[in-house]
């Protein structure tokens, strides 16, 4: 029989990762390409057509055996025109990226929010498989959510649900990237995190990571994990400070919503994993409700960053009825 594929394209501030794909073998390829390699819009467009032209040669694969592209986007989407409204990171407002990338190919393009396609995928091929409602929360640099309701992606009406990094969590709080103060993003996010360590390090306080912090070198996840797991109190007072502020807002969203399941991904839960997620069990179950958390399960994703390029599959069945 002949193959069926999607081509599923992971859109962010710096990079665009496009893989090949379908429910049988998976991940079949990657091209990854640099943001800042587009200047204009229709570079961009350009861009992403490259990595569907890399992915068709490179895999002796057919345009008509490819059913859809799938564009995951961060900030605003709106699934139905396929127009990216508000996108901070990736420096432009109101692209039409499906009429754009449709003047290159005539496969059907999709759009969608990016962690809500992480939702679909983590709710069809990961830990949620079978959950009815679910909530899933990326924490990196920002702090993104996506809905399961009833076994279905809700976005809400106008297609902005899941911002749960911007819930008002911290009255008189740091200011947010939204231009209010106390967001739970500002409060808790792995830039939260790094800003507070890096005020306390500048203020005399010694640290792992004084040096990079004098270097002026940016704090990634893996070094605050290094700094955790030698011990380091600066850093561990902060991330538990972010971690008990993440399980607060978990328990106050299940008291509301009595889920089936939280699904935690994003770069500061992969690299410490260890580290975060205890700590935001002990508070969640703390401040929760017993009736509404006794089944409700925090569990980690397994498709982490891969989950989004999974979701693909079920947003072309949604839109297109095609099974791939
Ligand atoms: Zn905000």
């Amino acid at each position: 029989m002949k193959k069926n594929y999607i081509i599923s394209i992971d859109f962010g501030g710096t990079k665009i990762l496009s893989a090949l794909v379908n429910s049988k073998e998976g991940i079949i390829a990657r091209v990854k390409k640099s943001t800042k390699d587009a200047a204009t819009k229709a570079e961009l467009a350009a861009l992403l057509y490259e990595s569907i032209v890399e992915l068709l040669d490179g895999n002796n694969v057919l345009e008509t055996s490819v059913k859809s592209i799938c564009i995951g986007a961060p900030g605003s989407v709106d699934p139905f025109t396929g127009v990216i409204g508000l996108a901070p990171n990736l420096g432009f407002q109101n692209f039409n990226i499906k009429d754009a990338l449709q003047k290159f190919t005539d496969i059907p393009v999709l759009l969608e929010n990016d962690v809500n396609l992480a939702a679909l995928g983590i709710a069809n091929f990961d830990v949620a498989k079978d959950k009815q409602n679910v909530l899933v929360v990326f924490i990196g640099t920002g702090i993104g959510g996506g809905w399961i309701l009833n076994g279905n992606i809700y976005r809400g009406n106008t297609y902005a649900a899941g911002e749960i990094g911007h819930m008002h969590v911290l009255d008189n709080g740091p200011i947010c990237g939204c231009g209010n103060k106390g967001c739970f993003e500002a409060v808790a996010s792995r830039s939260a995190m790094v800003r507070d360590i890096v005020k306390d390090i500048k203020s005399g306080k010694r640290s792992k990571l004084s040096k990079l912090v004098k270097a002026k070198a940016q704090i990634k996840s893996k070094s605050l994990y290094n700094a955790m797991a030698s011990a380091d109190p600066v850093t561990a007072f902060h991330v538990h400070k972010a971690c008990a502020a993440i399980g607060k807002t978990l328990a106050g969203i299940n008291n509301l919503m009595n889920l089936d399941m939280i699904v935690l991904g994003g770069g500061v839960i992969e690299a410490m994993k260890a580290f975060t997620v205890p700590i935001i069990k002990t508070t969640f179950n703390q401040f929760s409700l017993k009736q509404s958390s006794k089944k409700t399960k925090i569990v980690v994703s397994k498709l982490l960053d891969d989950a989004a390029l999974y979701g693909g599959i079920p947003l072309t069945k949604e839109f297109l009825n095609i099974e791939v």
